[in-house]
């Protein structure tokens, strides 16, 4: 039987994509779904508890400490300094509000003043992540329940015979 531990880990990589910057899905605290809040912040639906993807957590360090190199940002993160490399080259740290510059949407086409997608588009992206946590831990709710609703299961494991 899988722990856990492993349940999560296993239910994250299956909802990961290569460029979703380690969003988190599960809450580490109560197993509830993390939505989507902005700029790299989600909350737990359940207990509030709040964490960062990897861009909201370089975006932080660079807020806070401007001028930082990657090396700093990352050993500050724990973000790789590959992965703020790319985030650069995707220009979601650069391009300032006022730049003429515009990016443009990757699903609508509306032009943005930085990431990925529009608010618009970001939000039903993160809305089927969200469903999609959602859906994977009911499948496996006996290893995403909290204590109370996995003591009877649990206690029936060790009821049989010798
Ligand atoms: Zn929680
Ligand atoms: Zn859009």
């Amino acid at each position: 039987m899988a722990s856990r531990e492993e349940k999560t880990e296993n239910l994250k990589k299956s909802l990961l994509d290569a460029n979703n910057y380690n969003r988190p899905m599960i809450c580490e605290e109560c197993g509830g779904i993390m939505v989507f809040k902005g700029v790299g912040e989600y909350k737990c639906e359940d207990c509030g508890q709040v964490e960062y993807d990897d861009y909201g957590k370089v975006r932080n360090y660079i807020e806070k400490h401007s001028g930082a190199t990657s090396a700093q940002v990352s050993e500050a993160t724990g973000v790789t300094q590959k992965a703020i490399r790319e985030m650069l080259k995707e220009e979601r740290l650069e391009i300032a509000p006022t730049s003429n510059a515009f990016l443009i949407c990757e699903i609508c086409g509306k032009p943005i003043r930085s990431g990925r997608y529009c608010g618009r588009c970001e939000a039903a992206y993160h809305k089927e992540i969200e469903e999609k946590a959602r859906a994977a831990r009911n499948i496996n709710m006996s290893g995403f329940g909290t204590e109370k609703s996995t003591g009877e299961e649990g206690s029936k494991r060790f009821t049989r015979e010798r």
